[in-house]
């Protein structure tokens, strides 16, 4: 009941995603500025700033048709974050081959790309990234020095190679710091969310045996009395368990429960998706057939009678079962609420008075068996 029907969880996920994807494609755009300004002033060649913005605009266009189709729903991960930091990181790495001078710069383009998988990958997921990013920039060199020796200082861009593994060993470390934070955060929320639904539950459940409370049958009679109003007729039934407290001496309070319990559950499976079945004291139910009058109710109420006549309780001894007495009155025109429920009282108490173990309906002669036979 707390949990949102997936389509709107999937939905609220895919904006999330959008949102993410924005930043993305605004990261973006800056690099390839960037590469563009850096090309301006001569450090990279034009070809290659090219290159690097049809790859690096090239993918992220990609990626977000893929979000905007829906298509990356049937991903393994549809966030895909971690092949959007691996599009990034070969992007960046043919800028970090060809631009020697502006190489540094570079490599702040990679520690720009991988700061957003902080934001959505866990420590071990962001940890791998951090391996593939230093392997990256550790090709480049090794590229560099197999097909540019002469214009490659060897120990300087190892000097960088160990500087750049320890920011991303050193973001890794706040990156999964962060992740177990979100995971707390999810777990609270949810948490949250599973309390509020059980409080909001007890605001109408009868917490004891899960039928609806008094509360709630007050509020459903208040409609019911509305709908009267326009023509539309209900009635009401007063259920109470014959001789329970002679249950609750003999067996104890807790077999009493079960018994309660067992008898809701009975009485739930006989009604019908329309008519509402309440708690209303320790041993008193209500049930209100709505849009129903007072003979139809009459049948479906001696079908629940027989029904707890024959109920098996568990947490009784064999052969030892409950009855029910209840009293049925149909709503007049022109009666208040009150009026309605206790006359319906009254007629309960009638069937007391009978013997027990029977249906009573006011204003109505009690059915010769013909009429009672299915
Ligand atoms: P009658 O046939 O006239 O209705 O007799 P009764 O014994 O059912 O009626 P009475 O009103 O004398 O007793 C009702 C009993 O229901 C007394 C009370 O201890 C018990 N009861 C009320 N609420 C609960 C409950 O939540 N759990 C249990 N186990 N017993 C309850
Ligand atoms: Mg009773
Ligand atoms: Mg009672």
């Amino acid at each position: 009941m707390s949990q949102a029907p997936s389509g709107e969880h999937t939905q609220a996920q895919q904006r999330l995603r959008q949102q993410q994807m924005r930043m993305a494609i605004a990261a973006t755009a800056v690099a390839v500025a960037l590469t563009f300004i850096v090309a301006y002033f001569g450090f990279l060649q034009m070809a290659a700033a090219w290159r690097f913005a049809v790859l690096a605009l090239g993918s992220v266009a990609v990626f977000q048709l893929l979000l905007r189709t829906g298509l990356n729903l049937r991903l393994r991960d549809p966030g895909m974050t971690v092949p959007m930091l691996v599009a990034a990181g070969i992007a960046i790495s043919t800028v970090a081959y060809e631009g020697s001078e502006a190489r540094p710069a570079f490599l702040a383009l990679y520690v720009m790309a991988f700061m957003f998988g902080m934001y959505w990958l866990d420590g071990r997921r962001l940890a791998q990234m951090a391996g593939f990013y230093v392997a990256c920039y550790g090709a480049v060199v090794a590229l560099l020095l197999w097909l540019r020796p002469e214009a490659t200082d060897l120990k300087r861009e190892l000097f960088r190679l160990g500087a750049f593994a320890f920011f991303l060993a050193w973001f890794t470390v706040h990156g999964a710091y962060l992740g177990r934070l979100r995971g707390e955060l999810r777990g609270a929320r949810r948490q949250l969310a599973q309390e509020l639904d059980a409080v909001q539950t007890l605001a109408y459940r009868d917490p004891l045996t899960g039928c609806y409370n008094r509360r709630h049958a007050m509020a459903q009679l208040e409609r019911e009395m509305r709908a009267a109003g326009r023509g539309t007729p209900f009635t009401l039934g007063m259920l109470d368990l014959d001789h329970f407290k002679v249950v609750n001496d003999t067996f104890g309070h807790a077999a009493g429960d079960e018994v309660l319990k067992a008898f809701a559950h009975c009485v739930d499976g006989a009604l019908r998706g329309t008519d509402l079945l309440a708690r209303i004291g320790g041993e008193e139910f209500l049930v209100i057939f709505s849009a129903t009058t007072a003979p139809s109710a009459r049948a479906v109420a001696e079908r629940l009678r027989e029904r707890v006549a024959a109920l098996r309780i568990p947490a009784l001894p064999e052969g030892r079962g409950i009855t029910v007495s209840v009293g049925i009155a149909e709503h007049r025109a022109g009666e208040s609420m009150e009026q309605t429920l206790a006359r319906t009282d009254r007629t309960l108490y009638r069937a007391k008075e009978e013997g027990r173990d029977r249906v009573v309906v006011d204003g109505l002669a009690a059915p010769r068996a013909v009429d009672l036979a299915p």
